[in-house]
């Protein structure tokens, strides 16, 4: 704490919310020496990064998001890595990052080598191996500018660097060729590129984890970068559990003398004369920022609440209202008295994520029925196994499986399969039970000694996601609809994309904003970055000193 009156605590820096985002964002300011306070609303610090014994002691549980090839790949991990290891988190790695497992018993791979995945493609479809190889191919001499898109700062000086880059190499035809190729549904691009339908259900499923259904414009594109960027990156976890990634981020913030805080519920940014000078909390207790206010929000929660009418235009406050939610979530927690003993192929039983799922149009149909209000029929099933990695997380000979559904309706209309009675429609305890036993069941299916294995299973509906954590609006793991016109150069939505807004010094970062969710803490490292970059005036000072 610096500067400020008697009463008033006073930082160079507020950040609202507990985020990866928001801790990457204040530990890259507070290592360059800013006063920063983070405050967060829970009592847990982390947002959608928790660990804990949900189910019995002894079994720790990544309890909402669990896997890190985003952080390790990220920018923000380059920057800080080295001093978070001091802080004592290490990573852990798996030559077997996926896999998909279909009805028949047949299991599709994708692995560590571009050999590798060669081949195991060739096992289901001669040419197919070719295939790939030729992805990497033309995959690679872009790759800056694919993951670039999502380092970028898009509405700046940096982002128009990035398409003359395009253009320079590309030439005008060639930059507008790959942009469009990119907006491909992941459907048109698998069936045009692969023969085989075990390499389209090996990688339909993973457009879910970009928050798009198979069908959406620009998924063909997600679907290659994360299919690369796990053949490269694998499928990284930190060695007990992911909350020891915010511990360490914790630790390196207050080290560098910065305040974070839990059970701090920021309830307005204060303005003065168009510019953003602190928060109050719930409590009445007011924190000034001398420099910026970042807040780690929905679009809903900061026009909704954080802002006093008629702090930003009319119709940027009326668009902020339109922001759309994706698809909701749930979470089943299982402790095993022993390890899954999977059927088919004995790969499985070392692969950290594992989907369930007919193929390609298996994913297309359920996230259409769950588009329409309904329970699917048949889900896309995500089954993590954290303990091939870190066996740390379970006692010893037992068992843990972190099984994750993206295909659901917020407002449940009814059932696909025609089974449930889904009541008024809302998440109460029973409809997710009723629905976990389905999924339970569609698992057991592939893990023959799952029911008699099961210790306990804890379920977290939607409606316990959204009340866990505000960002995660409707429990949609994602804080907003990836489609198109909420995505890129237009997140988090048109009327106030990028990250800086109509208030002087207020910033907006976090899942609803640009590169969007998951945990490469792109937008708090992408402001972090524009607030440390030197001004003209101090520019123009150094200039003079030389
Ligand atoms: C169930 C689940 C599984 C996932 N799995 C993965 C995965 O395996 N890998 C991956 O890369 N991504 C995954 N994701 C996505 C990823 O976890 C999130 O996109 C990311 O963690 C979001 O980080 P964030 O910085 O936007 O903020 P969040 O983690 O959403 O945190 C925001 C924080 O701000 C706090 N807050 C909000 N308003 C206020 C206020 N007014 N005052 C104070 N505090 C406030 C909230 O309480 C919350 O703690 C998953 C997400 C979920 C929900």
């Amino acid at each position: 704490m610096h500067g400020g009156g008697f009463l008033t605590p006073s930082y160079d820096a507020v950040v609202i919310g507990s985020g990866i985002n928001s801790l990457a964002c204040a530990a890259l300011l507070a290592r360059a020496g800013w006063g920063v306070a983070v405050l967060e609303r829970e009592d847990e610090l982390g947002g959608a990064i928790r660990t804990a014994e949900l189910t019995e002691p002894g079994y720790l549980h990544d309890v909402f998001s669990a896997w890190h090839p985003l952080w390790v790949g990220g920018a923000a991990h380059a920057e800080l890595g080295d001093e978070l290891a001091g802080h004592g988190l290490e990573y852990l790695n798996t030559d077997h990052p996926t896999a998909t497992a279909y009805p028949d018993g047949e299991a599709a791979f994708l692995l560590r080598t571009g050999e590798a995945n060669a081949a195991e493609l060739d096992r289901h479809a001669a040419g197919d191996g070719q295939a790939w190889t030729s992805v990497l191919e033309t995959f690679f001499p872009n790759a800056d500018l694919a993951f670039g898109v999502f380092g970028t700062e898009l509405w700046s000086k940096a982002g128009l660097g990035l398409g003359a880059r395009a253009y320079r190499r590309l030439g005008r035809r060639g930059a507008v060729e790959f942009v469009g190729e990119r907006l491909a549904s992941s459907r048109d691009w698998l069936t045009e590129t692969f023969q085989s339908e075990r390499a389209h259900g090996l990688l339909a499923p993973w457009v879910l984890h970009t928050g798009l259904g198979p069908d959406a414009a620009a998924s063909g594109y997600m679907t290659q970068v994360i299919a690369v960027a796990v053949q490269e990156g694998g499928m990284p976890i930190p060695r007990g559990g992911g909350a020891r990634l915010v511990d360490a981020l914790v630790a390196l913030i207050r080290g560098h003398g910065g305040l974070v805080e839990a059970g701090r519920d920021v309830e307005r940014v204060l303005i003065e004369e168009g510019g953003a000078t602190g928060v109050t909390l719930a409590d009445g207790e007011t924190v000034v920022a001398e420099r910026a206010v970042i807040a780690n929000v929905t679009p809903t929660q900061l026009y909704g609440r954080l802002l006093a009418d008629g702090a930003v235009p009319a119709p940027v406050t009326a668009r902020a209202q339109h922001f759309r939610y994706g698809r909701s979530d749930m979470q089943i927690h299982f402790a095993l008295s022993e390890p899954p003993r999977w059927e088919g192929d004995e790969r499985l039983a070392q692969t950290a994520i594992v989907h369930l799922t007919p193929g390609l149009d298996g994913v297309s149909r359920a996230v259409n029925e769950a588009d329409r209000g309904l329970l699917p029929a048949e889900a896309t099933v995500v089954v993590g196994q954290p303990l091939t990695m870190d066996p740390s997380r379970a006692p010893e000979g037992a068992g843990l499986l972190w099984i994750q559904l993206q295909e659901l309706p917020w407002h449940v209309k009814g059932d696909a399969a025609g089974e449930l009675d889904v009541g008024d429609g809302t998440w109460t305890d029973d409809l997710k039970e009723r629905y976990a036993d389905r999924i339970q069941a569609r698992i057991a299916r592939h893990i023959t000694n799952l029911d008699s294995a099961v210790r306990k299973r804890v379920v977290l509906s939607p409606a316990d996601l959204q009340a866990a954590n505000v960002n995660l609006h409707h429990g949609d793991p994602y804080s907003g609809s990836l489609a198109l016109d909420q995505n890129f150069l237009w997140r988090p939505f048109p009327a106030s994309p990028g990250h800086a807004t109509s208030v002087d010094r207020l910033w907006h970062i976090g899942a609803s904003t640009h590169p969007g969710p998951g945990l490469g803490a792109g937008s708090g490292t992408l402001v972090a970055k524009q607030l440390l970059e030197p001004s003209l005036l101090d520019r123009a000072r150094s200039l003079v000193r030389r």
